[in-house]
C-alpha cells in the first residue's frame, strides 16, 4: 500500500493512540463470544511494545447511538486482551476529559490503556472536530488498525489524522489486509471466482457491479438469489427479495453476458412454510412454489456451485448461501464453505455470518485470508480504496 507504515515511525517513549476494532459479539452475561478480532490487533500491538512505546487503544462496539449503555462497555475487552498479552491492561471509564488526560499523561513505556467505547459520544459518528481533536491530545503518534471501521468517516478513523501531519499510519493489520484485497483487485489468479449470498442485494450491489469487471464466475446465493430470479420472471413464492432492485439485478444479468462473466444462480432451493428450527424442509427445483420461503439452495446447486469454485484458483466469498443459522436450512452454506476451505487456490473470505458458519464448521483456519472486515472489504473491492486508509499519511 501505498500509506506509511508502522515500520516507519520511531517509536521509543513515544504514546501511540491506535484506533482497533475491538467490535466482539458480547452475551448478555457480558461474555465475549468471538475474540477473533481482539486477537487480530496482537501484532501491532506487540509491536509497539516491543519497540519502547506505550499504548492507547480506542475502538467503538455496538450501536449505543451516542449514549453510555453499560452492556456496550469495553470494560470486557480489556480483560480479554490482558489474558491474551498476559499484561495488565488499564482501562478507561471515558474516551475523553479530565480522568482520560490524567491517565494518558502519567503512561510509560510498555503500558497499554483501553478507553471506553468512542460510541458513547455522538460526536464519534459524526465526525465532530472538537472530539477528534480531544481524542488526538492523548498521544504522539496515531495507528489506525480498525480495517473493520475503514470505511466509516468517523472521527477517530478519519477526522483525527489531521491532527497527526506525517505521524497517522497504517497497522499491521490494517496492511495486511489492504495488500491482499488490492491484490485481489490487481492481479488474482485465474479463474476467480466470487461467491456473493446475504439478506440483500441493496448492500451488495456497487460490489456486484464491481466484481462483474474483475471475476470469471460470479455465484449467487442466499436470498439476495430470490431477487434475480423474479428479475427473470421466475416464480419465488415468499421467499426473501427486493423489489426495487429488479431492474438492477436483471441489468446485472445482461452485463454478465456481455463481459463473458459466467453468472450462477440457483438451480434448486430448500423451502418450507416457515422459518424456524423444526421448520419442515423440502427441495423444490427451479422456482419456489406460492406460500413458501426459499430459505437455502438446495442439492443440485450444491453440485453446480461447488464444481465453479474448484475449478477456480481464486475464490472469494461473502454472505451466507441460506439461513444458516436455522438447522433445516444450513447445508448448503456449510457444503460451499467446506468446498472453498479445500480449494488449493487462493481463499478470501470477509462478513460477520460467514464468518460465524466457518468457525461453526470448525474450518476458520482453513482460507488463505479471512477478512476481519465484512463492509470494509466489499467497499474496498468497490472503490478500491477506504475513506480510513486514504486518510493517512
Ligand atoms: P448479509 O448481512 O446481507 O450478509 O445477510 C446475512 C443474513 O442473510 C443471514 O442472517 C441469513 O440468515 C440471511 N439469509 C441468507 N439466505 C437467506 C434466505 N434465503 N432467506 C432469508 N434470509 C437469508
Amino acid at each position: 500500500m501505498d500509506k506509511l507504515t508502522l515500520e516507519k515511525l520511531s517509536i521509543p517513549g513515544k504514546k501511540i493512540l491506535t484506533r482497533v476494532d475491538f467490535n466482539v459479539p458480547i452475551s448478555t452475561s457480558g461474555a465475549i463470544e468471538d475474540d477473533t478480532r481482539i486477537r487480530a490487533a496482537v501484532p501491532t500491538i506487540l509491536y509497539i511494545l516491543k519497540h519502547g512505546g506505550s499504548i492507547i487503544l480506542m475502538s467503538h462496539l455496538g450501536r449505543p447511538d451516542g449514549k453510555k449503555n453499560h452492556s456496550l462497555s469495553l470494560e470486557p475487552c480489556a480483560k480479554a486482551l490482558s489474558q491474551i498479552l498476559h499484561k495488565d491492561v488499564k482501562f478507561v471509564h471515558d474516551c475523553i476529559g479530565k480522568d482520560v488526560d490524567d491517565v494518558c499523561s502519567h503512561v510509560s513505556p510498555g503500558d497499554i490503556i483501553l478507553l471506553e467505547n468512542l460510541r458513547f459520544h455522538p460526536e464519534e459518528e459524526s465526525g465532530d472536530e472538537a472530539f477528534a481533536s480531544k481524542l488526538a491530545s492523548l498521544g504522539d503518534l496515531y495507528v489506525n488498525d480498525a480495517f473493520g471501521c475503514a470505511h466509516r468517516d468517523h472521527a477517530s478513523v478519519v477526522g483525527i489524522t489531521k491532527f497527526f501531519p506525517g505521524k497517522a499510519v497504517a497497522g499491521l493489520l490494517m496492511r495486511k489486509e489492504i495488500d491482499f484485497l488490492g491484490r485481489l483487485l490487481q492481479n488474482p489468479k485465474r479463474p476467480f471466482c466470487a461467491v456473493i449470498g446475504g439478506a440483500k442485494i441493496s448492500t451488495k450491489i456497487g460490489t456486484l457491479k464491481a466484481l462483474l469487471k474483475k471475476v470469471d464466475i460470479l455465484i449467487i446465493g442466499g436470498a439476495m438469489a430470490y431477487t434475480f430470479m423474479k428479475s427473470q420472471s421466475m416464480e419465488i413464492g415468499s421467499s426473501l427479495h427486493e423489489d426495487k432492485f429488479l431492474k438492477e439485478a436483471s441489468d446485472i444479468i445482461a452485463e454478465s453476458v456481455k463481459n463473458g462473466v459466467e453468472l450462477l444462480l440457483p438451480i434448486d432451493s430448500i423451502v418450507a412454510s416457515e422459518i424456524s428450527d423444526t421448520a419442515k424442509a423440502e427441495v423444490y427445483a427451479g422456482s419456489v412454489p406460492e406460500g413458501y420461503f426459499g430459505a437455502d439452495i438446495g442439492p443440485e446447486t450444491i453440485k453446480l456451485f461447488t464444481s465453479a469454485i474448484e475449478k477456480s484458483q481464486t475464490i472469494l466469498w461473502n454472505g451466507p448461501m441460506g439461513v444458516f443459522e436455522k438447522k433445516p436450512f444450513a447445508s448448503g452454506t456449510e457444503a460451499i464453505a467446506k468446498c472453498i476451505a479445500s480449494s488449493k487456490g487462493v481463499t478470501i473470505v470477509g462478513g460477520g455470518d460467514t464468518l460465524s458458519a466457518i468457525a461453526a464448521a470448525g474450518i476458520g483456519d482453513q482460507f488463505t485470508h479471512v477478512s476481519t472486515g465484512g463492509g470494509a472489504s466489499l467497499e474496498f473491492l468497490e472503490f478500491g480504496t477506504l475513506p480510513g486508509v486514504e486518510a493517512l499519511s
